[in-house]
């Protein structure tokens, strides 16, 4: 049984070797985009949520400002109100005054409250005024919390409706990248893990780019390139150690 499972298996030739190795980068380069794409898409609605925070604060600012304006509004009304007792008051002592400084004394008194009645309408029409303009703010800031709450959830159905077909595509290419790793020989798929790991944008096998490394970009010497072309020997670069092949082999037009 052993025997004959040995004899099934095929041997594969360098050129083999290096076709699979460089379809396997292809797939997990497409994985780690796509993981890249993933990783951004929450950081949009985030920044959406950060925005509706934001205006919800100021809403809640100016609210608290109307409330605070409105209760000065009724201290000042009060005060009228007790002026108002006051100068009725001091205006019916007035009817059974003794003598000309009683009635000089309440007479200023009444003056006075009636100056101090002035003085809680002025402010009373402030107030009254501050209060419309930040009625009309609220009124506009509801207004783009509203349009950005829409935009909310619609970029939130988009980014989960793009997640989960992403998560769909990269589940695929894992399974591809899998079967693909059963047929390469495993001391090659451990010197390809090695060098992606170890290579910052994850590139483990490159083609030749303008007579240089496709991954580190170091010339690379044109007996080595023919070496390369040949397919016989898995060639590394002298510089980053990442595998090279011919463009050719890449799939693209060299
Ligand atoms: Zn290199």
């Amino acid at each position: 049984m052993t025997a004959k499972k040995q004899q099934v298996e095929k041997e594969y030739t360098v050129e083999e070797k290096l076709a699979a190795l460089y379809q396997l980068q292809a797939m997990v380069s497409e994985i780690d985009r796509i993981k890249t794409l993933r990783g951004e898409l929450p950081l949009e609605v985030q920044d959406l949520e950060d925005e509706i925070a934001g205006l919800e604060t100021r809403l809640e600012k100016y609210r608290t400002d109307i409330q605070e304006l409105e209760a000065s509004v009724a201290m000042q009304k009060n005060k009228i109100t007790e002026s108002t007792a006051l100068i009725d008051r001091y205006k019916a002592q007035l009817d059974s005054v003794r003598n000309n400084r009683e009635f000089d004394n309440l007479s200023k008194e009444v003056e006075y409250q009636g100056l101090e009645i002035q003085f809680s309408e002025k402010k009373i029409s402030e107030y009254s005024e501050l209060i419309s303009r930040k009625q009309e703010e609220i009124a506009a800031q509801a207004e783009a919390l509203e349009g950005r709450k829409a935009d909310q959830l619609q970029k939130t159905g988009e980014l989960e409706e793009i997640i989960a077909e992403t998560k769909q595509e990269e589940e695929k290419l894992r399974e591809k990248a899998k079967k693909l790793e059963n047929a390469i020989e495993p001391r090659l798929l451990t010197a390809f893990k090695r060098l992606r790991k170890g290579a910052h944008n994850g590139l483990a096998v490159v083609y030749i780019q303008r007579a240089a490394c496709g991954g580190c970009f170091n010339k690379i010497p044109p007996q080595r390139q023919m070496d390369i072309k040949l397919r016989k020997k898995i060639i590394v670069c002298e510089y980053c150690g990442r595998i090279i092949i011919d463009p050719e082999l890449a799939g693209v037009e060299a």
